[in-house]
């Protein structure tokens, strides 16, 4: 058997991420490989941990990429935290609250369980009421965007209730980190996990983390060590941490940080205002189109995520067959329900890179080819005037305080 070298197709990524990856940062990551101890290297990865102090809006000194992709940043943050016998209070509403639950338990501590109905935010009520009625608890962990279902929920307010009963925050900012405001320092959020392949648009393989000082003091004060080797951040430091001498942990990922770096760079450059009203604008033009097609969204309006638009499939067609046409036929990649939504919705994301008007065209276009092909019940011929409509105007700006 001969081997070849791959190479993949090329498609356009409206997925749960992967999403489109900009041709400076594929660039980026095939220059040189040096040392990751190599002077020239650490001056790259301070920069890398100015520019994610910027994209998270923090100034936590504790800020950098775990070499691993977001479910390990998710794991540092409650390896860290968490040890045997601590209550954490887990939000779930949808698929990330469930394997937060898993992390607590593996760390030996005890998860309380505030459920919400997938496809809508946390409720602050159901989370104050399991704050007042749980006094011991120590750390309340929640998902900031859902990707699973499409939800946002209010991290401030539920920051703000944390505080107030004594608890850390433990922040999934996976899909939000890039898409939707998120402030770290003005929120006080404590420990924060994301994901290079969402919103930054960088390839998959990386978790930014940030950790507030409040949470430092408690990684530094543990009684007994992190289970995890690998992420235990008192370790980790001697390689990220401070600006003196650099030890080796690990050997890091030298060519995916040139690709972080990029799309950082790229970031800072448009600005985070420009790129979270950048996201709500095309946001607001597949909506649009979606709905002129008769097509309908899963969240309701103030809890929409912009970069991840859950859309009800319509009684009688086939999920599965009309994912596959638009992959083979448009090479669009669009994706599935999880879990409870399997079968139910398709996930649309416009997700940083990938988040553009050419791309709500393309996408409004195939699925209404693909759908009437298949003789779906929907409305013909509208979509695209109606994007077209809401594409005109100019973007507004976004109220960070929301
Ligand atoms: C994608 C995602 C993760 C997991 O990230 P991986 O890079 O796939 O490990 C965790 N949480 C949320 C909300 C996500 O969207």
């Amino acid at each position: 058997m001969k081997f070849r070298s791959f190479y993949p197709p090329q498609r356009t990524l409206m997925g749960p991420g992967p999403s489109d990856v900009s041709p400076r940062v594929l660039a980026a990551m095939a220059r040189p490989t040096i040392g990751h101890l190599d002077p020239a290297f650490v001056t790259l990865m301070e920069e890398i941990k100015a520019l994610l102090q910027y994209a998270f809006q923090t100034k936590n000194a504790l800020t950098f990429p775990v070499s691993a992709p977001g479910s390990a940043g998710m794991e540092t943050c409650f390896v860290n935290l968490v040890e045997p016998g601590d209550k954490v209070i887990v939000c779930q509403n949808g698929v990330f609250g469930g394997r937060m639950k898993e992390n607590v338990m593996r760390c030996g501590g005890v998860p309380v369980m505030v459920e919400d109905t997938w496809g809508r935010a946390v409720d602050p009520g159901k989370v104050e009421h399991a704050l007042k009625t749980n006094p011991d608890a120590r750390i309340l962990a929640f998902v900031h965007a859902e990707t699973s279902t499409g939800a946002r929920s209010d991290a401030k307010l539920l920051s703000d209730l944390a505080h107030k009963y004594g608890c850390l925050t433990i922040v999934d900012a996976v899909t939000s980190l890039g898409g939707i405001p998120l402030l770290v320092d003005d929120w006080q959020l404590d420990a924060v996990y994301s994901g290079t392949q969402k919103c930054l648009s960088c390839v998959p393989g990386l978790s930014p983390v940030t950790f507030s000082t409040r949470a430092q003091e408690i990684i530094r004060q543990r009684k007994r060590p992190a289970q995890s080797w690998f992420l235990d951040l008192n370790l980790v430091m001697s390689y990220w941490g401070g600006d003196g001498k650099r030890t080796y942990h690990h050997t890091a990922p030298v060519n995916t940080l040139y690709a972080l770096h990029e799309s950082l760079v790229i970031l800072h450059e448009e600005t985070l205002g420009l790129v979270w009203a950048r996201h709500l604008h095309y946001h607001r033009a597949l909506r649009a189109g979606l709905e002129a097609m008769g097509l309908e969204l899963a969240v309701p309006e103030d809890e929409r995520l912009p970069q991840m638009n859950a859309v009800r499939i319509p009684e009688g067609v086939d999920d599965v067959l009309v994912r596959a046409q638009l992959l083979g036929e448009y090479s669009l990649e669009i994706g599935a329900g999880l879990g409870a939504m399997a079968g139910k919705i398709w996930r649309i994301g416009l997700m940083g890179h990938t988040c553009n008007a050419r791309n709500v065209l393309f996408c409004l276009g195939a699925l209404e080819d693909v759908l009437t092909d298949l003789r779906a019940p929907i409305r013909h011929g509208r979509a695209l005037a109606a994007a077209r409509a809401v594409l005109s105007a100019a973007p507004q700006p976004v109220d960070d305080e929301e």
